[in-house]
């Protein structure tokens, strides 16, 4: 991302402090979507490093991921695959319990989204402790998935996210970095 970009897409973000609980800094990014230009850039970043490949599935991440993954998958002409809460599926499905940086929840796939030896990628808007993506990754793997990479607007690295789907060896895009 070029500095210029960077710079405008980030003051197309909105921050909320102590939301949802005290001493979160939340970034909203509706603000973004709403943004045309913001949109399209955002997509088109997260998914440049795998322009022209061969990409099977896109799975996105309620309820944020939902919105980025559509498009994603739409742009790399992939197809789409919902991780849902619980409860929210239903068909047969794989469920599995995580960590929030603001609580605990279990996330759900179908069964049958992924086929074993699929290639897929997971979107999701923001990366903090890493639960959610780390979580959705052995969703992945245990149906027999190839993680091809996980993709972020959002990157907060102090909470350190990001390293842990380096070490499970996920490669990583993130457009933007809030410290
Ligand atoms: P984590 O599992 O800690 O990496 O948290 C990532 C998930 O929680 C993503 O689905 C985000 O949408 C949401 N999230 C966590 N922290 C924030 C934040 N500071 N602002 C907005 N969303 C957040």
């Amino acid at each position: 991302t070029s500095t210029t970009v960077e710079r405008d897409l980030k003051a197309a973000i909105r921050t909320i402090p102590d939301y949802p609980k005290p001493g979160i800094l939340f970034r909203d990014i509706t603000t973004l979507l709403s943004d045309a230009w913001a949109f399209r850039r955002t997509v088109d970043e997260m998914v440049q490093p795998w322009a022209g490949m061969k990409i099977d599935k896109v799975a996105g991440i309620e309820a944020r991921g939902f919105i980025l993954g559509g498009a994603v998958a739409h742009q790399v002409s992939a197809g789409f695959v919902p991780i849902r809460k619980k409860g929210k599926l239903p068909h047969k499905r794989v469920s599995i319990a995580y960590s929030l940086e603001y609580g605990l929840d279990e996330m759900e796939i179908h069964e049958d989204a992924v086929v074993a030896g699929e290639r897929v990628i997971l979107v999701d808007d923001l990366i903090a402790t890493g639960g959610t993506a780390v979580g959705a990754v052995t969703l992945m793997r245990q149906l027999g998935a190839e993680v091809l990479a996980a993709c972020f607007v959002i990157d907060l690295p102090d909470l350190g996210g990001a390293d842990k789907l380096r070490q499970l060896d996920v490669p990583v895009r993130t457009v933007l970095t809030f410290d």
